[in-house]
């Protein structure tokens, strides 16, 4: 660019107005972004968030204290103890999850055979201490009541593909 060119362009503040343009232009195209925590964007069913133990409708616990999820689990960070029911069925009398250990791998949730382990869509669960970030039994159960209604959805929009 020649001297005189130059100097016109900077003369004229063209990149200036190029800039201003550019902006101008942006202000009407479908934006990039969301307006975090007031907007929050699509999550897939599969999405591992924080974990919940579910009921089944009649407020019965699902889990039957398999310990497959302990069992598989890569982190080692599920704890159970159960012992039989009078009727003869098996409950978790202690389900213990280490928040801090746990890598969302999601196997717990694929070896459970009754849904009962189940990852949710909440990843809004941030703590102040490490402490709050190990989850006993009500805990989990409490999860799964508060968000029974999702978590269902979300395993009824997966089950064509398990
Ligand atoms: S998501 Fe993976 S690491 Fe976390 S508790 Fe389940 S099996 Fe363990
Ligand atoms: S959560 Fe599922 S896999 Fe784990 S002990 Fe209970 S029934 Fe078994």
């Amino acid at each position: 660019m020649s001297f005189f060119l130059k100097h016109l362009r900077a003369f004229l503040l063209l990149e200036l107005l190029l800039g201003m343009w550019l902006t101008l232009r942006s202000m009407f195209r479908t934006k990039h972004t969301l307006n975090y925590p007031y907007e929050k964007g699509a999550l897939s069913p599969r999405f591992r968030g924080e974990h919940a133990l579910r009921r089944y409708a009649n407020g019965e616990e699902r889990c039957i204290a398999c310990k497959l999820c302990e069992a598989v689990c890569p982190a080692q960070a599920i704890t159970i103890d159960s012992e039989p029911r009078d009727d003869g069925s098996r409950r978790a009398t202690r389900y213990d999850l280490d928040m801090t250990k746990c890598i969302y791998c999601g196997l717990c949730q694929e070896a459970c055979p009754v849904d009962a382990i189940v990852q949710g869509p909440n990843f809004e669960f941030a703590t102040e201490t490490r402490e709050e970030l190990f989850y006993d039994k009500q805990k989990l159960l409490d999860n799964g009541d508060r968000w029974e209604e999702a978590l269902a959805a979300n395993l009824k929009r997966d089950a064509p593909y398990r």
